[in-house]
């Protein structure tokens, strides 16, 4: 921890500061000062001067010594992950959850009173900044208490909320964002109920690109804020678990969406961790850390398929786009054909794919009534099992 201290620069140094330091007294998770001291004396490798290699037996010891999961008095660490290039063009809408009823008592509020739309809103600006100094291009649906989208007074504000995201400006001229994230935090009557869940809408298999993002994103919360009730039960979670319909935010986004239930204000303790904006900042850098991850393996996607008469029949191609860079090895099949699915008029079909073009093939039969469109939906994912976007066309078949 001495290194990484060493070599925070200001603002970051400020940060550093194990957070519960920060908080009022009482919080049960005091940081373990000595504990992370001895730790900075062997872990403090290469850039100390006093640096000397270690013996296996010495390293397997501290096994036995291991941090406790909770250990929220650790130094919070803010590096810029060199793979963020790769959101760079990315543009993301953030719904912080809620604003607008800070006079309805007890309104989403932890036991003290916390207001859960002010921990959504701080954790969405830093989330914002750490995203915009990566690259992307990032909108909130609220940057105060309530914005024309985002108000828990208005009968429609989920819709609103996921309408900024389907019709993005975007700085590339087209419309629509590529990610929609609402950001909240969790309540339940139990107070010692704590971990994060990450929400995608309907069932699983037409959410596949909101779940490639979810997945780390689910991950990265779990290891950086540590909450106890961590793996009593799964990070990623199907918002009809919770309302026959889904969650209305995410059932009206029109772009791959998810929505973070990042810890319980409920939960005493964790009520007391969310009012500190260096905690905050924890939970965004989690979040931040995961989408540069998911970034990092691309996403997927194909050309605007084509259908030309051939015969008695039809022949549809797209060609198929992993979503990476030229990277060494991209001459490699980078495309798993075993999850190449076509469906036309919401029926699988046969394809061919032929991995060194990548075009994909279907052969298909005249459309029975005359139809003058085809529905087509084409499912892919890259090595890194992330999947294509868009993955629905309506196609005209040709006279
Ligand atoms: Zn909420």
């Amino acid at each position: 921890m001495r290194r990484s201290r060493r070599h925070l620069a200001p603002p970051f140094a400020a940060v550093a500061l194990p957070f519960a330091a920060l908080l009022p007294g009482g919080c049960a998770n005091a940081p373990r000062v000595a504990p992370a001291a001895a730790r900075a004396a062997h872990l403090g490798h290469v850039a100390a001067p006093d640096w000397t290699p270690r013996e296996l037996d010495e390293v397997m010891a501290w096994l036995d010594e291991r941090d406790d999961w909770q250990d929220h008095g650790r130094p919070l660490a803010v590096p810029r992950h060199p793979a963020e290039k790769y959101l760079a063009g990315f543009c993301i809408v953030l719904d912080p959850g809620h604003g607008g009823k800070a006079d309805v008592p007890g309104y989403k509020r932890g036991p003290t009173g916390v207001r859960e739309a002010e921990m959504n809103l701080r954790v969405a600006r830093l989330l914002q900044k750490l995203l915009t100094d990566a690259g992307a291009f990032v909108v909130l649906t609220r940057d105060g208490e309530t914005s024309a989208a985002a108000d828990d007074r208005l009968p429609d504000t989920l819709v609103r909320r996921a309408e900024v995201a389907n019709h993005l400006a975007r700085p590339d001229g087209g419309i629509g964002a590529d990610l929609f994230i609402s950001l909240h935090h969790n309540a339940v009557d139990r107070p010692d109920v704590n971990y994060p869940t990450v929400w995608f809408h309907g069932e699983a298999d037409h959410a596949e690109p909101s779940l490639d993002p979810a997945r780390y994103v689910g991950h990265r919360l779990n290891a950086e804020l540590r909450c106890a009730g961590v793996g009593k039960t799964g990070v990623l979670m199907n918002d009809r678990q919770m309302h026959r319909t889904g969650f209305g935010v995410l059932r009206a986004a029109r772009v791959p969406a998810f929505l973070t239930e990042s810890s319980f204000f409920t939960h005493p303790e964790e009520e007391q961790r969310l009012r500190d904006a260096a905690y905050n900042l924890r939970e965004a850098q989690a979040i931040y850390l995961g989408l540069v991850e998911y970034a990092y393996g691309g996403r997927p996607t194909q050309s605007p398929p084509e259908v030309r008469r051939e015969g008695d029949g039809l022949v549809l191609t797209t060609k198929l786009d992993e979503g990476l860079p030229g990277w060494w090895g991209s001459d490699r099949p980078r495309i798993l054909a075993s999850t190449i699915a076509v469906f036309v008029q919401g029926e699988r079909v046969p394809a061919t794919f032929d991995s060194k073009s990548k075009v994909l093939t279907v052969r298909l039969p005249l459309p029975a009534g005359g139809a003058d469109v085809l529905q087509v939906s084409i499912h892919h994912a890259n090595l890194y099992k992330h999947h294509n976007w868009p993955q629905r066309y309506t196609v005209p078949v040709p006279r």
